[in-house]
């Protein structure tokens, strides 16, 4: 998607790790017709599944998400971080974070995902795949299908478009801006 890589390019800013800084218009700052226009991207991409409900990981991907549920008329379902001593019953798994380098747990309430829920997952990046497999993991305990998953921005060098097929070869993955090395950036 061309507005998004002429965005990339101008404000994106590479550190350390193959860590790639977008705050001014994903994750601090939030450009809304940006996402917008992404989200809309993103749903055309997809319009070949059957999905009935989006799903995302707090926090950064809940704006794409929400903008994709609100055009296509979805439910949107975030996975959570911590858990509310409200919540009832819930999936859950363990993610591990290079960004952060540390392993997080994060659930979604048994009430919002269940064996009749196909699901799009949208998030803002895609690195190694270990936020994407997580989602795989409690879609699969919940026995929800995963029609598709959707990124933002895909970092190919970290090769978690590989990872997402090895552990299940039927998800659709779509990235609207693909950096294809560290020195894409
Ligand atoms: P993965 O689980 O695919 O390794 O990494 C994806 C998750 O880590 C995303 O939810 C995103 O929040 C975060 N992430 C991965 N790479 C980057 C990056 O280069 N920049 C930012 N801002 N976040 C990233």
């Amino acid at each position: 998607m061309e507005k998004l890589m002429a965005r990339i390019s101008r404000e994106g800013d590479i550190h350390s790790g193959g860590v790639l800084k977008v705050d001014s218009f994903i994750n601090h700052q939030i450009d809304p017709a940006l996402m917008y226009d992404c989200a809309a991207e993103l749903l055309d991409r997809f319009k070949d599944r059957n999905f009935n409900k989006i799903l995302t990981i707090e926090s950064s991907g809940i704006v794409p998400a929400v903008l994709a549920g609100y055009i296509a008329g979805l439910p949107v379902v975030f996975a959570k971080k911590t858990k509310p001593i409200s919540m009832g019953k819930a999936y859950s798994t363990t993610i591990h974070s290079f960004t952060r380098d540390n392993d997080y747990e994060v659930m979604i309430s048994e009430e919002f995902l269940t064996a009749d829920d196909r699901v799009l997952f949208i998030d803002d990046f895609l690195a190694y795949g270990n936020a994407a497999l997580g989602m795989i993991d409690i879609c699969r305990q919940a026995g929800a299908s995963i029609e598709g998953m959707g990124f933002l921005i895909e970092k190919k060098f970290q090769n978690g478009r590989y990872a997402i097929g090895k552990s299940d070869a039927s998800v659709k993955v779509e990235s609207l801006a693909i950096i294809e090395s560290h020195l894409g950036f």
